[in-house]
């Protein structure tokens, strides 16, 4: 009877570790399966009065782009929230939806060159390295430079290059742009950004003042030159420091 009784509860047993292995299996380690739900339930429909991102190669780009890789461990289980999060250096990583949205401004094609100001975390360049031929990040603190750069090596992000420098300054080597982003925020659109944005590219920046609310810009560069510039939704951003 004893006997019994006991291998009906290393029975038990074994089934239940059976099936929590089992789970575990299926648990989702590339996070695919959270990815998805971020696009659809913050990007592609937002509850709130923020507007729906449609453009399919940039919610595509969001699916793919391990943002867990890009924080540090004790934020993994919040990567895929609709926040921003911190990465040290009193720096974020900035909120997807976000990240979303200046993306699908830009109209990035496949051929195109992009500059970035603000590398961060590394991610925002990694979305724009899906999308475009070649993405330039500068960064103005030099650990978040290097940690982005192992970053995006790591997840075999060739097309992406990242210097440690002063992004208002642009990167002249690598002029023109086809189009360029600046996820930290001036309170006016540097001068010599738009002179390394070529004729016919388009520059999303967020312009105010030092911790204030700023104004997400759109800054096109017409055919002739000529600079039209438009506010598009009010955001937050960390400051552009210089050096
Ligand atoms: N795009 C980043 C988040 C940007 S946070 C990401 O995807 O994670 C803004 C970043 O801009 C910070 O890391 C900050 O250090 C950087 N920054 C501020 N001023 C800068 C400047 N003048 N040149 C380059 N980077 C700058």
């Amino acid at each position: 009877m004893r006997r019994n009784r006991f291998i009906y509860a290393v029975g038990i047993l074994t089934i239940g570790v059976v099936v929590t292995l089992t789970e575990t299996g299926r648990a989702d380690p590339d996070m695919a399966e959270v990815r998805q739900r971020m696009v659809d339930d913050q990007i592609a429909h937002p509850r709130d009065m923020r507007p729906p991102v449609r453009d399919q190669r940039v919610l595509r780009a969001m699916e793919k782009v391990p943002r867990h890789e890009f924080v540090p461990a004790e934020q993994r289980p919040a990567a895929y929230n609709d926040r921003p999060l911190p990465i040290g250096h009193g720096q974020t990583i900035s909120q997807p939806y976000i990240v979303a949205y200046m993306t699908e401004l830009l109209q990035i094609d496949a051929e195109h060159k992009v500059l970035e100001i603000g590398t961060g975390s590394g991610y925002q360049a990694a979305v724009l390295g899906e999308l475009a031929r070649e993405v330039y990040s500068i960064e103005i603190v030099r650990p978040l430079a290097a940690r982005a750069e192992k970053t995006l090596a790591e997840l075999d992000y060739d097309n992406v290059q990242v210097r440690a420098g002063d992004g208002y300054l642009g990167w002249p080597e690598h002029a023109p742009f086809d189009r360029i982003i600046v996820t930290a925020a001036p309170d006016h659109v540097p001068q010599p950004l738009i002179d390394q944005l070529r004729p016919g590219g388009r520059m999303v920046l967020p312009v105010g003042e030092v911790w204030r609310v700023q104004e997400l810009t759109l800054v096109i560069k017409r055919e002739d030159g000529k600079v039209e510039q438009s506010e598009v939704m009010a955001v937050g951003f960390v400051p552009l420091t210089r050096d």
